[in-house]
């Protein structure tokens, strides 16, 4: 097992270690934020024949080439093509037909004049203006051809996907299994938030946060529960996780007497890949696996940040990659600090930052006490500044890279219509 790896290197492991997880079938309407697991190909032409933009008349453009408003052309009305018609009426030269958007296009027919452009007149109708062939025709194959590639393997899932698959007639689609993740927390002074709070217990939050990282990409959470600091308790929960693509546990990682999730995890077959991590707040991440195809085990450590920061940085991009995501991380940007920070060289540091918009630039501020217990500093960052390893101070107004947690943020204040 490695040891005390920097953060690039962790990460490495932990990617080269997992894949995407098989495929699965899905209908069409429950695959909203789901992953594609092959490329879309259309069957299809869509439109499947040329038809009207507009409510109007269709006409050969031949037939209106001298019209002026002093030299006006009527044409006989010879039929009509709403919605839903069949193309099988030829517009014979020298006369136009009624047609309604979506309607086919009939043959013979190049251009649809508006209604609002006409002078209907009985049975005929009187056009002042010539229409260049072409106008107000969505052509066949306009939106997609047969055998185009619509979507690509590792496409989420989004609205105007899942309008674009329905079109094509694809009421199911392959996409990857969701990541089933255990979740379990060690502790003898850990309690359920609606149990009592005397006696130095504490409310495991943790169980709480991570689930609800899990749904955020997508992934399935399975609360276990909360594992007595025994190594038989710790034992019977660990095997109930067995089951899932991964397993995290909370707490019990570090090197106190109590400790028992690493000698647990090696006595039930597990691979201790790593443990210890040189970043702050988490260094005393495990990540092990059991086997090949896993399940994978991260050992979190049970200080709330830690457990959030080491899941951010590490069992995030994981559970990204076994649901066939083809981005796998947070989107990051260049940031101006809004205030001076310092630190020891050798760990990197995530610091919890607010962001604001400033002329153009964003501005990064920590927000405030960043021990790795106070949860509170967590809920309100909207990024963490990524502070390197050798770095020991960054001044004020220094350009720093943060990884945007609140993604919405990017979206600047004035950025609507
Ligand atoms: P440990 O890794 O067991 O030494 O725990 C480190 C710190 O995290 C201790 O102060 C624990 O009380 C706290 N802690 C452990 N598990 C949780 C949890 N599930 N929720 C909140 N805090 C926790
Ligand atoms: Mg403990």
């Amino acid at each position: 097992m490695k040891t005390t790896l920097p953060a690039a290197e962790a990460l490495g492991l932990i990617l080269d270690a997992v894949a995407a997880l098989p495929a699965e079938t899905c209908a069409t309407v429950d695959a909203f934020e789901r992953v594609l697991a092959e490329p879309v190909i259309s069957h299809r032409t869509l439109p499947p024949f040329d038809v009207s933009a507009m409510d109007g008349y269709a006409v050969r453009s031949a037939d209106l080439a001298h019209a002026t408003g002093a030299r006006s052309v009527s044409l006989p009305v010879a039929f009509e093509m709403a919605a839903g018609a069949q193309p099988d009426r030829v517009l014979e030269p020298g006369a136009a037909a009624r047609i309604f958007t979506g309607a086919p296009i009939p043959p013979g027919a190049d251009a649809v004049v508006r209604q609002e452009d006409v002078v209907r007149d009985g049975d005929a109708v009187r056009f002042a203006a010539s229409v260049p062939s072409g106008e107000n025709v969505r052509p066949a194959g306009e939106d997609v051809r047969a055998g185009d590639a619509v979507l690509d393997a590792g496409a989420r899932l989004g609205p105007a996907a899942l309008g674009m698959l329905a079109s094509l007639g694809r009421s199911h689609v392959a996409v990857r299994q969701r990541p089933r993740v255990a979740i379990l927390s060690g502790g003898d002074e850990l309690i359920e938030p609606d149990g009592d709070p005397t006696g130095g217990r504490i409310v495991s939050s943790n169980s709480y946060s991570i689930a609800a990282q899990c749904r955020e990409v997508g992934a399935e959470p399975i609360y276990l529960g909360i594992a007595r600091d025994t190594p038989g308790d710790l034992e019977r929960m660990l095997r109930a996780g067995l089951s899932a693509h991964v397993l995290v546990s909370s707490a019990g990682v570090s090197v106190g007497d109590r400790d028992y999730v690493r000698p647990v995890l090696e006595k039930l077959g597990c691979e201790l890949v790593f443990w210890g991590v040189s970043i702050k707040p988490g260094f005393p991440l495990v990540f092990g696996r059991f086997g090949e195809r896993g399940p994978f085990v991260f050992g979190l450590p049970g200080n709330p940040v830690s457990a959030m920061v080491t899941f951010e940085e590490f069992v995030r991009p994981a559970l990204k990659k076994l649901a066939g995501h083809a981005a796998l991380f947070r989107p990051r940007v260049e940031a101006v600090l809004g205030e001076p920070l310092r630190k020891p060289a050798g760990r990197m540091h995530l610091v919890r930052v607010r962001l604001a918009w400033r002329d153009g630039d964003i501005v990064a501020t920590p927000t405030g006490n960043q021990s790795s217990g106070v949860l509170r500093s967590m809920a309100l960052a909207q990024g963490l500044l990524v502070f390197p390893a050798d770095a020991t101070a960054l001044a004020k107004g220094a350009s720093v890279s943060v990884q945007v947690l609140d993604e919405e943020f990017l979206a600047a204040p004035d950025a609507g219509l």
